[in-house]
């Protein structure tokens, strides 16, 4: 809590901090900004930097942290990271100016969802500001998100006519921050953005909008008079969501954000729908197990060179396409750039040199864009006509089609006369304005270089004069231009040199002919910054018009950039073109392969056939020993599906399928330890989900549903469930799991077959062959990987001798002990015989002809001895 006694600059302090009671202030004093009270006790953990004290021991004792002003950036990095918001406040006036306390304010307030500073940014990922809105009142309640990236100016809008699509959408957007209403918003909604948002604030005040000043913002900040053009109703949530995000960014920037120019209504019909959930567990953006990017699809498929093609990429693979006609032109472009080697290397090249002119228009709106940054969109518009003379030459639709964007030609041209070659980074600095753009700026220009140039030949002159050969002519901020002479020539110091300043070893002078040329200097260089800022500025201004041309040509040059990374990795990965027909055709793979796993192992990886369709195999039952390739097998099929319809080739040797609008997939509870959240009634849940929405166009893959519980209850969930996936939504569905039970479903029910991962026995040992064959296996083998695994020998042993007691009492469904069924007809000659040869073998037949009636007690000893022996050691 604050001190009762203030000092004047606690007060200040205070005073300022009201007004942004939820960021914390960065307060500067001198070189520092400083943090105090609340703000200090929490920025400091988060910036590992000492907590102090202001008047420490006093009765106004104030906690503080303080860092230093030169790496402010990196320290309101983490602090972003941390999900807090960060108020900057400034000097804004001269110290040395100012009588009493410096005047300060807030210059700028960085919140995780809405900073642009290229820095702060990971260039290759969305950073989402979301506003979240729920009407209760309308046809039993529905919403919408509205997601805004002020980096690009990507602005779109979600509706949600159930609160898991919300969860759903936010799940797989991750905006940095949200704004909720609070009132009505389903608690499934609040409950994730509490958990999965480090921020968030309800909306309230100012920042709620009711519908008709929602509507009002968009309409004028867009320039429109209706928001039907977007496609969206005036009194729809959706616009209340984007009034919110919009104007509290604008806020929060002190921007009119004019490059934010359009609103778009995304809806799902013409794309594929991945849920969170599968997303997670096919692995594309994040692996489970260590939740990095490593071993994911995204790893292996991102080969693009852009900023601007990362993001697309994400998108793609986030959102794959599901009309046959989209899918087929994104394969024409990367088959002709599979072809055409040397073209996509050359276009690789130039991409590689190009910026983020998207991100780069941005900062040119909001003010902020830097003349390097400048000389950045030069050097990409240069290349742009390259990259377009290689398109013109494309016979692919979607490549001639990028070939026709725009080049900004106007836009290139005016950078090049305006920015010098190779601009300082700021324009404080000068040499930012090419010369011969304005003759004033060049005469200024030369007078500071010319004027330098006499200090130069006055340090002569007098040198010459005086005798005094080491005298120096210097500048210093304090006193200006003057002549430095050591302490051992201060004698030969003529009387019209004015001493300045004594240092231990010399002094310093000034004498009017340099007080004069300082003027001119000083002049000339001020009058040079006015110049070069005021045509900077201009220039800014015309970049920042462009916009709408720039992010046609940025989302141009990012599609290009992944149809290239397409071909290069079909190129790497062998992988062959995918043919994507009208939803119901057959799902047909021959010679598959899982694109993460095969880039991953160092052992050759196994290709595997798949076919299902709506007559004959619409649900394969997948069986098959632990660790046999079960799980592996799913996901390479559902990866292939998703690569193809984002528009890539497909690791196989050939492949076509009816186009897909979902994948679902889950993972038996047990088996999704890295989830950590996994229980029962989550698997339960996401189960139910796939129930409610799985279609006749729906790929489903169950991963040992069911294992989550008792044997029996997960044994006959496992049933109901493939039962009604049968009779009821008829998705093409693939379901491992190791009740060998399930098997019998395909006897009852017609679309259903059994597949299995043939092993070959040998001895008591497994080889796994990853061979995925017709029939089922009643085996788990789980002994036999246990030994694999390096189990102490007694407990296979003993496992062993507890699977046959078991197996003794079972029965099998027409009710016979399924030991005697095995007796009538052996499950295979070959494996009983494989599995008694070796040591056993030979005990087994010793015993059998030992005559014990007879044996004495010590022939029974020795015999048992060297029984033993046979076996081997333990
Ligand atoms: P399951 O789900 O049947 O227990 P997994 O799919 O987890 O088995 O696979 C077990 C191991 O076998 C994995 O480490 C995987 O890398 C390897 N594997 C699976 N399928 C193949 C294959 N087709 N070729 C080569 N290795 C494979
Ligand atoms: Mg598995």
């Amino acid at each position: 809590m604050p001190p009762k006694q203030l000092t004047p600059m606690l007060r200040q302090y205070l005073e300022i901090k009201s007004e942004h009671p939820d960021a914390i202030l960065m307060y500067r004093m001198g070189d520092f900004y400083e943090m105090f009270f609340e703000d200090a006790q929490q920025a400091a953990p988060i910036l590992e930097v000492q907590l102090t004290a202001r008047n420490k021991g006093g009765d106004n004792e104030a906690p503080m942290c303080g860092v230093p002003h030169h790496a402010v950036e990196g320290y309101i990095g983490k602090l972003l990271a941390a999900g807090l918001r960060v108020a900057v406040c400034d000097q804004v006036e001269d110290p040395a100016e100012a009588k009493g306390l410096v005047q300060r304010a807030v210059t700028r307030v960085v919140t995780p969802g809405t900073v642009s500073e290229p820095e702060l940014l990971d260039g290759k990922e969305e950073n989402l500001l979301a506003g979240v809105v729920w009407d209760g009142e309308d046809a039993g309640g529905h919403g919408a998100g509205a997601f805004l990236d002020v980096s690009t100016g990507n602005f779109f809008v979600r509706r949600w006519s159930d609160p898991g699509d919300g969860v759903d959408d936010l799940e797989g957007l991750r905006p940095k921050e949200v704004l909720f209403e609070e009132t009505g918003l389903p608690a499934e909604i609040a409950a994730w953005i509490e958990r999965r948002v480090p921020c968030w604030s309800a909306l309230e005040g100012d920042r709620l909008y009711d519908r008709g000043r929602a509507a009002e913002l968009l309409e004028r900040h867009f320039g429109t008079t209706t928001l039907r053009g977007f496609g969206l109703d005036p009194k729809e949530p959706a616009v209340r969501a984007a009034a919110a995000a919009l104007a509290y960014a604008r806020e929060t920037q002190h921007s009119e954000l004019p490059h934010v120019r359009s609103l778009a209504l995304r809806e799902a019909r013409d794309r594929m729908v991945l849920d969170p959930t599968t997303l997670a567990n096919l692995e594309v953006f994040r692996s489970l197990r260590e939740g990095g990017r490593a071993g994911t699809l995204l790893a292996v498929l991102d080969r693009t060179v852009t900023a601007p093609g990362g993001r697309t990429l994400r998108d793609w693979l986030r959102r794959p396409l599901r009309l046959p006609a989209a899918v087929a032109r994104r394969h024409g472009a990367v088959e002709e750039l599979v072809e055409e080697a040397p073209r996509r290397q050359r276009l690789r090249d130039l991409l590689a040199g190009t910026g983020d002119p998207e991100r780069l228009v941005s900062r040119a709106v909001l003010g902020s864009l830097t003349p390097r940054e400048a000389a950045a969109l030069r050097d990409t518009l240069d290349r742009v006509p390259e990259v377009v003379a290689e398109l013109a030459e494309c016979r692919a639709a979607l490549l001639a089609d990028l070939a026709a964007t725009d080049p900004l030609s106007a836009l290139r041209d005016e950078l090049h006369r305006v920015l010098a070659a190779e601009p300082s980074a700021s324009v404080d600095d000068g040499g930012v304005i090419a010369e011969g753009l304005d003759a004033d700026l060049d005469h200024a220009r030369s007078l500071a270089r010319d004027s330098k140039q006499h200090i130069l030949s006055l340090e002569a002159r007098e040198r010459q004069a005086t005798g005094i050969a080491s005298l120096k002519v210097r500048y210093n901020k304090v006193f200006g231009y003057y002549a430095e002479v050591t302490k051992a020539n201060t004698h030969l110091v003529p009387d019209h040199y004015i001493r300045k300043q004594t240092l231990v070893n010399a002094e310093r002078y000034v004498t009017p002919e340099i007080k004069q040329l300082e003027e001119q200097i000083l002049a000339a260089e001020e009058r040079q910054l006015a110049l070069e800022r005021r045509h900077f500025e201009a220039l800014r201004a015309t970049v920042a018009a462009a916009a709408a041309g720039l992010s046609a040509l940025a989302a141009a040059l990012g599609t290009l950039d992944v149809l290239c990374a397409f071909a290069e990795q079909a190129v790497r990965g062998r992988y062959v073109r995918p043919r994507v027909e009208e939803p119901g055709a057959p799902l047909v793979i021959r010679g598959g392969r899982h694109p993460v796993v095969e880039a991953t192992r160092r052992e050759p990886f196994v290709p595997n056939d798949t076919d299902l369709d709506d007559e004959a195999a619409q649900i394969v039952v997948l069986t098959g020993p632990n660790m046999g390739g079960k799980s592996t097998y799913l996901r390479q099929v559902a990866l292939i599906v998703l690569m193809a319809q984002a528009g890539s080739f497909v690791p196989a040797d050939a492949v076509s399928l009816g186009a897909v609008d979902r994948i679902f997939t889950r993972v038996g509870a047990s088996d999704d330890l890295a989830r950590g959240e996994s229980t029962f009634m989550v698997e339960m849940i996401e189960t139910a989900n796939i129930l409610h929405h799985a279609g006749p166009e729906s790929l489903v893959v169950l991963d040992e549903v069911g294992r989550g519980t008792a044997t029996f209850d997960g044994l006959s969930l496992a049933w109901a469930i493939v039962e009604h996936l049968h009779e009821h939504r008829r998705p093409r569905t693939l379901f491992a799991t190791h009740y060998h039970e399930l098997t019998e479903l395909a006897t009852l029910l017609p679309r259903v077959v059994n597949r299995t991962l043939a092993v070959k026995e040998w001895k008591d040992d497994i080889v796994f062959l990853r061979r995925v064959v017709p029939g089922s296996s009643d085996k788990s083998y789980g002994i036999q990987v246990a030994r694999l695994a390096g189990l102490p020998r007694g407990v296979v042993e003993r496992a062993a001798e507890v699977l046959a007691n078991l197996e003794a009492a079972e029965y099998d469904v027409s009710g016979r002990p399924r030991l005697a069924r095995g007796k009538a007809a052996p499950r295979s000659a070959e494996n009983q015989m494989l599995l008694f040869t070796g040591p056993e073998q030979r005990v087994v037949e010793r015993l059998r002809d030992a005559d014990v009636d007879r044996l004495s007690p010590l022939d029974a000893l020795n015999l048992l001895h060297e029984l033993r022996g046979e076996l081997g050691p333990a």
